[in-house]
């Protein structure tokens, strides 16, 4: 048997514990601001319209059985997948220079990602995550073995990005270091780079030769448009470098619960189309190893649902539309609030919450602010102030800044 002291009591997972507490309240006016998943006006799951086409196609297919994948899952859908990704003409794609495997969401791509680098990695082990970042980048990166440090960004004075200090500590980092980049709508913080300042970024890691690892689990959620969520990744593949991505199709396409994702690898420019095709051939090899051995193949159902989106030009449109009433109505919720609490006169100023872009927001607000937020008005977030703008709807929005107003006065 096992003692205490070789496997201590584990702490709940924060967010996982925080949905428990906000289950077990009782209070007709509680409010869900910690749920990482979209609600629609009515703070329901919602099913994308397009899925359900997608869903009703698939059950119909006399096809479609429940047959096995191959390793690197369903082709159909991990290629467009990087397409997505990288665009239709990327040079990388058209050189065969990149390696798509399908993979268990977002999670498990970061995960081969992380376990790909902790096996075969050359340079500067060292992996740098935003501090803050999605809190499970710690563990994942760590239960393979790999050093974590961290680079500033978020700034408490402007809410918005710590550019100087991030690209400083870039600058300043062992040549080659990992660094992992959120490609849009940053969780938690919901502040992203401007394209300049991304352009800024990728010269600092040009110059020391660090080894970009995009997590994107927002591509067209953010701003509603998917290949402008997709623009710093896409100008990093420009540049050249060498890089990996963790893809998660959970929250774009409300498919949370399938588990449908995917990770890229995709090989320098400078090395020549030849040997670039070669170097893909190789990581991809490797990358069916690590895949056999961990997950044997992946998940069908929600790959399958994608894909019929991905390969259907009007599928594809009302798909785009749908990411739009999503993005448009927590972008509106956003007005919303910060006018409210303007109208209140809430002290400290609000504009960051119309500046940051995605599911969440750093509000600002402090530990015992938020304690009291859920003890006194049943409204329930992260303990770092961190707010789901998908828990916002017009029917809760000004009891919502109302009590964020008397909390901070
Ligand atoms: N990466 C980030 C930054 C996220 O916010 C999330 C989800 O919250 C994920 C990855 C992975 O999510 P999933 O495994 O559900 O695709």
């Amino acid at each position: 048997s096992f003692p205490a002291d070789a496997v201590p009591q584990a702490p709940e997972d924060p967010l996982f514990g925080l949905s428990r507490a906000y289950k077990a309240d009782t209070s007709p006016d509680k409010v869900d601001l910690g749920i990482g998943a979209y609600r629609d006006d009515n703070a329901k799951p919602w099913v994308l319209p397009v899925v359900k086409k997608a869903d009703e196609i698939l059950r119909n297919d006399p096809e479609a059985n429940h047959e096995y994948l191959p390793i690197a899952g369903l082709q159909a859908f991990t290629s467009r997948a990087a397409e997505l990704l990288l665009g239709k003409s990327a040079p990388a794609i058209a050189e065969k220079r990149t390696v798509s495997v399908q993979s268990i969401s977002g999670t498990g791509a970061v995960h081969l990602g992380a376990l790909f680098l902790a096996k075969f990695y050359k340079g500067s082990r060292t992996v740098y995550l935003s501090n803050p970042t999605w809190a499970n980048h710690h563990q994942i990166f760590s239960n393979v073995g790999l050093p974590i440090a961290t680079y500033p960004y978020f700034s408490k004075e402007t809410r918005g990005l710590d550019v100087d200090g991030l690209k400083a500590t870039l600058e300043k980092a062992d040549e080659g270091s990992i660094i992992v980049l959120h490609a849009c709508a940053h969780n938690p913080t919901g502040v992203d780079p401007t394209p300049e300042q991304w352009r800024e970024i990728a010269s600092v890691m040009k110059a020391k030769k660090h080894f970009p690892f995009f997590d994107t689990a927002y591509q067209g959620f953010a701003s509603g448009d998917l290949d402008r969520d997709a623009g710093a990744i896409r100008h990093f593949a420009e540049e050249g470098f060498e890089l990996v991505i963790a893809q998660s199709f959970a929250k774009n396409f409300g498919l949370y619960g399938q588990r449908a994702g995917c990770f890229h690898y995709v090989a320098p420019s400078g090395a020549g189309a030849a040997e670039g095709a070669n170097i893909a051939t190789r990581v991809s090899s490797q990358l069916s190893i690590l895949q056999r051995s961990e997950i044997s193949n992946p998940p069908i159902y929600g790959a399958r649902i994608a894909s019929i989106v991905l390969n259907d030009d009007a599928l594809f449109a009302e798909w785009q539309e749908n990411l739009r009433t999503m993005s448009g109505r927590i972008i509106d919720m956003r007005k919303k609030l910060r006018a409210k609490l303007e109208e209140l006169q809430t002290p400290g100023g609000w504009n960051h919450i119309t500046d940051q872009i995605g599911m969440f927001s750093f509000t600002g607000l402090s530990e015992p602010q938020v304690l009291k937020l859920r003890t006194d008005y049943h409204i329930y977030m992260t303990k770092n102030g961190r707010i789901s703008m998908a828990g916002l709807n017009s029917r809760n929005v000004e009891y919502v800044a109302a009590a964020f107003d008397k909390v901070v006065r």
